[in-house]
């Protein structure tokens, strides 16, 4: 019942929006990429509602309520003063207190900020919780840091973000190069300088003091929970297939457990300097071992396991042929020419653990190619989600068994896969889980916003 001047009209704004954003920001390339996905997947919905664009609810939504960048000085083991910059970026407040992850890595500046904290809106309104957007970073390199400068480097960054966030307010959580020993080192310095115990403000947090049980699995269990939905959809399960996880990190970790928990055949995963291949099946204990507690290369891993064979290099990971791949590095690992090879190489499925793994030419190509595609925003929303559950727990000072929690998130990802179907369906763009998750998202927050007034 769409007349052809409604889509164009709605192209058009979007069009316009999107060049908008360029001429804003001209640098912010990742950012320019996770709008032009959402605003692609966004046409229909304007064309058949067009009061979002009388209200302007898009150019609301591109621009961040607010944006912090700061100062992050830090003594090195040889007592040199170093200096980093830090971000917090307020994207979204509509549903909720703004929520998302820390970043530490060299690559971060705000078009990396901003391109997450915007994913994170539309992931967080997916979960169906009470969460917001947001999400913050430094470019500082943990890599061959010692544990001293970790916490010199964390407890300086919170010494400024602490005036920022608050359990009502803001509640950050951990990302690449941020786990439960940097949140560790962040709250004890919010603690001090607050003088309160808000367990609430941070999670990922170690159990013994407010963590949640299976937050540490969750993104990596949600992703495969999200992938055996889409699967048994089309009569298929993970059982005998050989599935291919990038990353190595606790997305990647986790991703292979519980894949392999399903019956499946994990052949392969990496780390930025290369990648490990055994057709017998990864260990993963070993890789837990290795990156977990003794933070070393992916290479090591050999040494254990001779049979295994490390090839460097960490994108040609994707020239193994697998029936699934989970891509859960990072931001732009998996482009046209691995989405080429991969479908080439008979795969069935991708479900995206890594926020924006795919480019857009790859999502293109699968999605062509009748592939079952798990978009980032709605199958990596597990670790968001429990972090939801842990702000629960935190609040009535209580902590559920991990059963429970697993079983929640696992209801979780199967409500957000079933509101992705739906909305692909009511927008004609049957088993199109990327426009799906990005509408079905966007019409919470959108809705909301609208409610709330300008
Ligand atoms: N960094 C994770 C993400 O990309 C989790 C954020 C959180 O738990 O707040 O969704």
């Amino acid at each position: 019942t769409l007349t052809p001047e409604a889509s164009a009209s709605a192209e058009s704004y979007v069009r316009r929006i999107y060049e908008e954003v360029k001429r804003r920001d001209p640098q912010e390339r990742e950012f320019h990429q996770a709008v032009k996905e959402i605003l692609d997947s966004l046409v229909p919905v304007l064309a058949r509602h067009p009061h979002y664009m009388e209200h302007a609810i898009l150019e609301r939504l591109v621009e961040p309520e607010r944006s912090i960048s700061f100062r992050v000085p830090w003594s090195d083991d040889s007592g040199q003063i170093r200096v980093n910059r830090g971000y917090r970026i307020q994207f979204n407040s509509a549903i909720g207190p703004y929520k998302g992850g820390i970043r530490f890595h060299p690559s971060v500046y705000s078009g990396i900020v901003k391109f997450l904290g915007f994913e994170q809106i539309f992931k967080n309104a997916l979960t169906g919780l009470p969460i917001g957007g947001g999400k913050g970073g430094a470019d500082f390199d943990p890599k061959g840091k010692s544990d001293r400068e970790i916490m010199a480097f964390a407890q300086s960054f919170m010494t400024e973000l602490y005036r920022h966030i608050g359990p009502d307010t803001d509640i950050p959580a951990g990302d690449i190069g941020v786990g439960a020993r940097e949140i560790g080192y962040m709250f004890g310095q919010y603690k001090r300088i607050r003088g309160g115990h808000e367990a609430g403000v941070l999670t990922g947090k170690g159990l013994l003091y407010g963590g949640s049980l299976a937050r540490k699995e969750a993104t990596g269990y949600g992703l495969v929970y999200f992938v055996q939905e889409m699967l048994a959809a089309q009569g298929l399960d993970f059982h005998g297939q050989s599935v291919v996880v990038s990353g190595s990190g606790n997305v990647s970790i986790y991703a292979m457990e519980k894949a392999q928990q399903l019956g499946a055949l994990v052949v392969a995963c990496s780390d930025s300097a290369g990648y490990i291949y055994d057709p017998k099946g990864i260990n993963v204990d070993t890789v837990k071992r290795l990156k977990e507690q003794d933070r070393l290369r992916i290479s090591e891993y050999v040494k254990e396991h001779p049979h295994a064979v490390y090839t460097e290099g960490s994108t040609a990971i994707w020239t193994i042929p697998c029936q699934i791949a989970l891509p859960c590095a990072t931001q732009n690992e998996l482009d046209e020419e691995a989405a080429r090879t991969l479908v080439a190489g008979g795969v069935k499925a991708v479900g995206e653990g890594a926020n924006m793994p795919s480019t857009l030419p790859a999502i293109d190509y699968f999605l062509e190619h009748g592939i079952l595609f798990a978009p980032a925003k709605a199958a990596n929303a597990g670790g968001v989600a429990v972090s939801g559950l842990e702000m629960s727990q935190n609040g009535m000072r209580l902590s559920w068994a991990f059963e429970e929690v697993d079983e929640r998130l696992r209801q979780i990802m199967k409500n957000i896969y079933r509101s992705a179907v739906r909305a692909a369906d009511e927008y004609e763009v049957p088993g199109n889980l990327v426009a799906g998750a990005n509408i079905a998202g966007f019409l919470k927050v959108a809705d909301t916003m609208l409610a709330q007034g300008v």
